[in-house]
């Protein structure tokens, strides 16, 4: 019987504004472009999505070319730029739903984890993520030469991809060990004796790439919650409409955390809600 709670985030549009467009648009790059280029030019042409805007954001790498001689580390470091940017009541909500949960029952952990289809070397730059998160994923990008600079993908995490790591964070398959790994997540492992049940998992994200996420969790009457942003044009709105419609999240809420506004109060209630019935059954020894 597991005593952890995991609160799962998505990263871009769900913690902070996309890190991508903040990334090209420090460079100068038309992120409208970008973005059409990446459909019209290769998901048109069969491209996964995510491996598209991989390959666009690494033809822009190179001496002369927008990005410059961009390699990881310079990643790290404009990850670091984005701690001021994250939404509102974040990083309050990771101390307060501690609290909430030791007070309902000293025994019960909760953990922080990120799932994303951006840039880990970008994510792994913020203080935030670092002090907050017990695990983050993202997709991974090699570097060649000396000095080095961006040369290829290593990982990519696209839209069922994103479930292989609820099923490793399910397993508690270590991250470095699955790093080095890849079958690692095969393993099996029987359902009583994972390390955190889907079902003490919650989830919170913004976009298409989540809905295999929102899926997996409502498949086992766990709680997902959709975030937007109210200015965000006609063609996203759409996306919403798809993860509500199909009762794939709870709801959808703008991205403020803050404990007296929509969302924030939410995710604290229903980590209160997950908290109360994992007491109960340690308590009293039942097992679903
Ligand atoms: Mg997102």
């Amino acid at each position: 019987m597991s005593n952890i709670i995991a609160v799962i985030f998505d990263f871009d549009d769900t913690l902070v504004p996309d890190s991508t467009n903040l990334l090209l648009e420090k460079f100068g790059v038309d992120t409208n472009q970008f973005w059409k280029d990446t459909y019209t030019k290769l998901v048109t042409k069969g491209y996964d999505p995510t491996l598209a805007y991989i390959k666009l954001l690494l033809d822009l790498v190179g001496e002369g070319k927008p990005l410059g001689e961009l390699n990881n580390q310079q990643l790290n470091e404009f990850g670091a730029t984005l701690d001021s940017l994250f939404y509102p009541g974040i990083p309050e909500l990771f101390d307060d739903l501690k609290t909430i949960v030791k007070e309902i029952n000293e025994l019960i952990a909760i953990e922080f984890y990120i799932i994303s289809g951006g840039l880990h070397a970008i994510i792994s730059g913020s203080s935030i993520v670092n002090d907050y998160f017990y695990g983050f994923y993202g997709c991974m990008l090699d570097e060649e030469g000396d000095p080095p600079i961006l040369s290829g993908i290593k990982r990519a995490i696209t839209y069922t991809e994103k479930t292989r790591y609820i099923f490793e964070i399910n397993k508690g398959i270590r991250y470095r060990d699955a790093l080095v790994d890849p079958f690692a997540i095969n393993t099996f492992i029987p359902p009583s004796e994972r390390r955190i049940p889907i079902e003490n998992m919650i989830y919170l994200g913004d976009g298409y790439n989540d809905v295999p996420c929102f899926s997996l969790l409502a498949a086992h009457k766990a709680s997902s919650f959709g975030v937007f942003s109210p200015e965000d044009n006609k063609r996203a709105q759409h996306s919403y409409i798809n993860m509500v419609q199909y009762h794939r999240v709870q709801s959808i809420h703008a991205p403020n955390f803050e404990e007296d506004q929509d969302l924030g109060s939410l995710i604290r209630m229903a980590v209160s809600t997950l908290a109360s019935s994992i007491s109960l059954r340690l308590q009293t020894g039942y097992i679903r």
